[in-house]
């Protein structure tokens, strides 16, 4: 398959500014691969070569792609970087570069191809040791030499990790519906198997190779991520009994990092709630459960938090983040900051899938198949069926310093929902009863030109909410303040990579940008109230026509959730509930 189709699909997914356009130019993509390569181009739409929990980086520095561009077009080094100062991106650099007619490029005239691509990519990702800069130089630098420009541009973003077409999954697991399932209806069951595998080129070899009755009957494979269930929130004891037919099972909500363990008699891996495989981060979590489980291959879940073990009290969040990306002292950190994984779900035992089972039976397993010690507790829950005792537990919680509860359904139908943000769990905290005590993650998706003191920067920035059912960004909000003087000054650096010159296709806005974004990084904010807002497309038409949702007097709260995908922020459908208990409570 010539790399160009991909090259051609890329240039058109980022000229336009509809989704629909968007999912069109994939499905045309999907149809153009042959089915043995569908997995690795379904990567490099994402501009990785591997799913996430591989953790496999292509990740070569500015200067060596610096480097590849000066061997193959004679240029200057100094020349070049200029060119890449005032263009700004190095991508539309090696494109000008080798579009440029003066250019004396060393070129092949052998068109690429996506198996060439794809392979030295691999090897280039997985070189190291002695010369491997020279080595990977060699490699992109040969890969160049047959690239057309357009293709160069796109090659040169992939290797520096920087593609950014902004393609959800959702978005590619559509186009894979149509292409091979029985159009968008095909979704849901695509879209179980995604979230039973995290893996978006397995999904799409399986649909292409077995069709829709082979993914339908898709499993869960011990290594490969679930993705998380999440909890809905509700801010009422009553409300959340109601909701859960009259009873429920409480336990406290840790604030910690949620992690998901797969255990087998060959070894265990961590996965972060973005799916990453964090398992290096934390051999003593490993050797705890090494010695805790019984049974011969496991998934479970839990929270991972930080410990005082003189007082055994837990500490907050902001402790174990620093448990999070340490390599060279990662020893002393353990003995600085010392964890326990708290246990709260099993979904997965001994080849037999447990997320369709009851809540209540996946408990019984849990606690059957592992062993408290010192670094694995599981939780307490109590079933609760009164509102009153609810509201007490709920105190305890809040005076011993936890953030709330957790209260998970028990019916027959509470079976563990991969992917997805329902009712079968609820948060409960007690700020939900004041006005927007809450924070909400939101993505940004364009800012606005600073004036007076702040020009030079961004006056403020576009903030969106996700809309789950649509795989888009609905706009809630400007926010322009809580920003420190330096972070005000560095917004525009910050975001240049992620700069495009129309409304991303999945951002939907009446509002006109001056800067639109790929919808990436998640920000922390307050806000006073939520009110209606003829501006904003967040809850457009759903309390009343014509007006969206808006949030008043947002501030930034200090916190980039790098941990989130724009996907994991705040969607529409809570900032709709969150507006709607603000009403009840005034
Ligand atoms: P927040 O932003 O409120 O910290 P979040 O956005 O990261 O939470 P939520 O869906 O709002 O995620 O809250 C659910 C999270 O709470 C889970 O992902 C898990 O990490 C954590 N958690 C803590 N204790 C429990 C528990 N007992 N059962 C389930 N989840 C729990």
């Amino acid at each position: 398959m010539k790399y160009s189709i991909i090259a051609d699909a890329y240039e058109n997914i980022e000229s336009t500014s509809k989704r629909l356009e968007m999912t069109n130019h994939l499905v045309k993509l999907i149809k153009q691969t042959p089915k043995d390569l569908l997995s690795k181009v379904a990567y490099l739409t994402q501009g990785k070569l591997h799913p996430d929990f591989d953790g496999v980086e292509i990740g070569m520095a500015e200067q060596m792609v610096i480097m590849c561009l000066v061997k193959i077009s004679g240029k200057k080094k100094a020349e070049l970087i200029k060119t890449w100062k005032i263009i700004g991106d190095l991508g539309s650099t090696a494109d000008k570069l080798l579009s440029d007619q003066y250019t004396i490029k060393l070129i092949t005239g052998v068109p690429l191809t996506v198996e060439k691509v794809y392979n030295t990519l691999d090897k280039i990702a997985h070189i190291s040791g002695k010369g491997t800069v020279r080595i990977k130089i060699r490699l992109l630098a040969n890969l160049l030499m047959d690239a057309t420009s357009k293709e160069a541009r796109y090659l040169v973003r992939t290797v520096m990790g920087k593609l950014r077409l902004g393609i959800g999954d959702m978005t590619f697991l559509d186009a894979l519906a149509i292409a091979y399932g029985e159009g968008k209806s095909s979704r849901v069951d695509v879209e179980r198997a995604y979230n039973m595998s995290s893996d978006l080129g397995l999904v799409s070899e399986t649909l292409a190779n077995e069709g829709l009755d082979g993914i339908r009957i898709f499993r869960i494979r011990i290594g490969r991520p679930i993705r998380p269930m999440l909890c809905g929130r509700l801010t009422t004891a009553d409300e959340i009994l109601k909701k859960l037919g009259g009873r429920g099972s409480a336990e406290f909500k840790y604030d910690g990092l949620r992690l998901q363990a797969h255990i087998t008699s060959k070894g265990i891996s961590l996965f972060s709630r973005r799916l990453e495989n964090i398992t290096s981060q934390f051999p003593d979590v490993i050797e705890s459960l090494a010695s805790s489980v019984n049974a011969d291959e496991l998934i479970v879940e839990g929270e991972c938090v930080a410990i005082d073990p003189n007082t055994d009290e837990l500490l907050p969040f902001q402790v174990v983040t620093q448990r999070r990306g340490r390599k060279h002292d990662l020893k002393r950190m353990i003995e600085k900051i010392p964890v326990v994984l708290i246990l709260f779900d099993a979904l997965y035992v001994d080849g037999k899938s447990l997320i369709d089972h009851p809540y209540l039976e996946r408990r019984r397993i849990l606690k059957k198949t592992v062993r408290e010690t010192n670094g694995i507790r599981v939780t307490n829950p109590l079933i609760i069926d009164n509102p009153v005792e609810l509201d007490k537990l709920i105190d305890t919680a809040t005076e011993t310093g936890y953030e709330g509860l957790v209260i998970k359904a028990i019916g027959s139908n509470s079976i563990y929902q991969a992917g997805a943000r329902g009712f079968l769990w609820i948060k409960y905290k007690r700020e939900y009863r004041s006005e927007m005590a809450d924070t909400v993650d939101l993505v940004v998706v364009g800012a606005f030109a600073g004036r007076g003191r702040r020009a030079g920067t961004y006056g403020a920035l576009l903030m969106a909410s996700y809309d789950e059912e649509l795989d888009t960004f609905k706009t809630v909000c400007k926010l322009g303040t809580g920003f420190d003087d330096v972070t005000l000054a560095k917004l525009p650096k910050i975001f240049e990579a992620d700069r495009i010159d129309h409304a991303h296709p999945r951002v939907e806005s009446k509002i006109e940008a001056d800067f639109w974004f790929v919808p990436r990084k998640v920000l922390e904010l307050f806000g006073s109230e939520l009110t209606l807002s003829p501006s904003h497309t967040c809850g457009l038409n759903i309390i009343r026509a014509g007006v969206g949702l808006a949030i008043r007097f947002p501030r930034f709260a200090g916190k980039w959730r790098d941990d989130k995908a724009s996907e994991d922020a705040t969607t529409v459908n809570e900032i709709i509930s969150m507006y709607r208990s603000q009403l009840k409570h005034v």
